[in-house]
């Protein structure tokens, strides 16, 4: 008997027929005898269509209200599936994140789950239940609804494998586990058998949205062994543990790539010290997270251009904040926000010198321009034309062997 977590995205619960067809999943996973807790995210599209909903009242609804609306994506899922488990013959139960409850502290939108009351769902499961619970969303202690940011019941799924200690995590999504890249983007893509939470972490933070980050942080902080794998099909997936059982021929596992970036140059700025803290010490305060930033050599000693990216939506907050700065001197702010980044991953990048020679000279081949660059251990990553990006992965994905 093996404790299982089984966490079933939006296109997998996306129609009544696939409702169904996830009951058969967890039908046969209880024939096994395993003990099994479900999470689901909203059917596909849901959680889209309840945003434009808010928006229509106003682009700047109410925060605790938009989520209470955004949870009742995956209140409908739960109860559907439990309702269709239980005419199979199933025995199971779905809870809301306030019946359990799920507690979190944070930012309405972006909450982080902290824990979770067991007692309950254990005596169900020790009952040979199996237990729905909604992903993306918990309460705070104050009792309002929160929820966890997009792709958050990746997030729900590992707190609840972590917190109710399950043998292991399985997320079974649209497409049959990681891939070198999206291969809803570049067919050739591979799938990855095994991949370590170091690399899935850059790959997910850098745009390959199969899981989400902090879902993959959490794994890793706990070890937590995870499977992505497909609904639809019986072919095995991707494992996601640590490193050491990994075995590293090539030097690039993967390419990611992000859309929602933005560039923003102030020119003549005061090139003295304490100048580039003037700059992000507000950002920060404001919650505007900086990626990459570049300052210029000063030509004249005087002045110089500082260069940094934040995500798009962030642009017009980043130059209000900019412009009513006193204690920066500047000539002007330009901003560019059709950029993409593209990285490639990998954790034999360490032990293979020249990756980054080679990534360059691949885009230069390609007449693609960098106009800002970042690396860590096992990532370089580099801002680009947004026009270029499907190029860009394409020949990255070849010459690092991946198609
Ligand atoms: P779910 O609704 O199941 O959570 P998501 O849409 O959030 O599914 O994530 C699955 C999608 O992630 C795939 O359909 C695919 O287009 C995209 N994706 C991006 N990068 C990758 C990658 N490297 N490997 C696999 N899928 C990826
Ligand atoms: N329904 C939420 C979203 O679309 C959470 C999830 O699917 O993981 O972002
Ligand atoms: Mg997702």
């Amino acid at each position: 008997m093996v404790k299982k977590v089984l966490k079933f995205g939006g296109t997998s619960v996306g129609t009544s027929e696939r409702i169904q067809h996830v009951a058969k999943i967890i039908k046969k996973e209880r024939s096994l005898g395993n003990k099994i807790i479900a999470i689901v995210s909203a059917m596909a599209g849901q959680t889209n269509e309840l945003l434009r909903l808010s928006k229509e009242i106003s682009e700047e609804f109410n925060k605790r209200e938009l989520d209470v609306l955004l949870s009742s994506g995956e209140q409908v899922t739960c109860a559907l599936l439990a309702g269709c488990l239980i005419n199979s013959n199933v025995k199971a139960k779905s809870w809301l994140n306030w019946q359990i409850p799920i507690l979190t502290v944070g930012e309405h939108s972006n909450a982080r789950i902290i824990n979770i009351h067991i007692e309950k769902i254990n005596k169900y499961l020790n009952e040979d239940g199996v237990a729905i619970i909604p992903g993306f969303q918990g309460i705070s202690k104050n009792g309002d609804i929160t929820s966890l940011g997009r792709g958050g019941s990746d997030a729900t799924a590992v707190a609840v494998a972590k917190i109710f200690n399950a043998d292991i995590c399985e997320i079974y999504t649209d497409v049959d586990g990681v891939f070198s890249t999206d291969p809803n983007k570049i067919p050739v893509a591979k799938k990855i058998d095994k991949i370590s939470y170091d690399e899935m972490l850059e790959l997910s933070s850098l745009g390959a949205k199969v899981i989400q980050s902090s879902a993959v942080q959490t794994a890793m902080m706990y070890d937590i062994p995870l499977e992505v794998k497909s609904t639809f099909t019986e072919r095995k997936g991707t494992k996601i543990f640590s490193q050491e059982n990994i075995d590293y021929t090539k030097s690039v596992t993967g390419v990611a790539y992000s859309k929602d970036d933005a560039k923003i140059t102030i020119i003549g700025v005061e090139d003295k010290p304490g100048v580039a803290a003037n700059i992000f010490e507000p950002l920060s305060k404001a919650q505007i997270n900086v990626d990459m930033v570049i300052q210029n050599i000063s030509s004249d000693q005087k002045t110089t251009d500082i260069t940094f990216t934040v995500k798009r939506d962030e642009v017009s907050k980043t130059k209000k904040i900019l412009k009513g700065n006193n204690e920066i001197i500047y000539k002007e702010i330009i901003e560019n926000d059709k950029v993409a980044k593209v990285s490639i991953v990998g954790a034999g990048m360490v032990s293979t010198p020249g990756v980054t020679y080679r990534m360059f000279r691949a885009l230069s081949d390609e007449d693609i321009n960098i106009l800002a660059i970042s690396t860590s251990e096992i990532k370089l990553s580099v801002i680009i034309e947004e026009e270029n990006i499907l190029k860009a992965i394409k020949k990255l994905h070849t010459i690092f062997d991946l198609d």
